[in-house]
């Protein structure tokens, strides 16, 4: 399984705007992602590296070109399949959206909740054991106010990784953290990572935890440059 491509981008155009506002975004994408990979997404801001993400994700519709995700091609996708890839993918944000009135166990919980057959009892269990695993086994039910930065930020992994999605991605996600508190949140993401084999696409600004990757590609002007490590 581990030669499976989990991300598959061919030729890839996006435009924001209409009109003479029209302008295109990114410019011919094409990027395989292997199982178990972790990918490492620089760029300047600006650069077309979240637009990409969020197609990736299936959170927006591909305009033009062919993106398999998981097997399913996103392009033209009806918003059911759309749906469908969803529940196979974690997000993680830069902001960690947490929902302040909801305990972390909660917050964790909420992402089982779009797996049916999850019964109540064990996806408490499973959420509890997840914010174990990213030590806040004593923060179970605080609320997030109530939570550092960098504890939000592992909440938010917990939340993201609960349901053992095979595709993670990541958009800056130690943006708004220390730098001791952003490697931490990075280096428990490998580690679930490769324990739960799952693939990783990450977006970050910060040179420091660039090791973790497998490969690192570069964003410039809505162009991909890709570099091997
Ligand atoms: P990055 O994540 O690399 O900072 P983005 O993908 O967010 O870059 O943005 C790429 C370009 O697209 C920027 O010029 C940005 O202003 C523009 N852009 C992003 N989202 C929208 C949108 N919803 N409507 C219009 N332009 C957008
Ligand atoms: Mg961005």
């Amino acid at each position: 399984m581990s030669s499976e491509l989990v991300v598959v981008v061919n030729n890839i155009n996006h435009y924001f705007g209409h009109k003479s506002l029209r302008s295109q975004i990114l410019f011919d994408i094409n990027l395989t992602i292997k199982s178990g990979e972790i990918v490492i997404m620089t760029g300047p801001s600006g650069s077309g590296k979240t637009t990409l993400l969020t197609l990736i994700g299936g959170l927006r519709s591909v305009q033009e070109g062919s993106l398999r995700v998981l097997n399913w091609e996103l392009y033209r996708a009806s918003n059911e399949k759309l749906a469908q890839v969803r529940r196979h993918i974690g997000y993680i944000f830069q902001a960690h959206n947490l929902l302040d009135f909801l305990t972390a166990r909660q917050n964790v919980q909420m992402s089982l909740e779009l797996h049916k057959q999850i019964r109540q009892r064990e996806a408490r269990i499973r959420s509890e054991a997840m914010l174990n695993t990213v030590r806040l086994g004593n923060r179970v039910n605080y609320y997030p106010t109530d939570l550092s930065g960098g504890q939000k930020q592992r909440v938010a992994i917990a939340r993201a990784l609960v349901s053992h999605p095979r595709l993670v991605l990541a958009d800056e996600p130690t943006a708004a953290l220390d730098s001791k508190s952003g490697r931490d949140v990075v280096t428990l993401m490998q580690q679930l990572a490769k324990e739960q084999g799952c693939t990783i696409l990450m977006v970050t600004h910060d040179n420091r935890i660039l090791d973790i990757a497998d490969r690192i590609i570069h964003m410039e002007d809505g162009r991909l440059i890709q570099e091997t490590k």
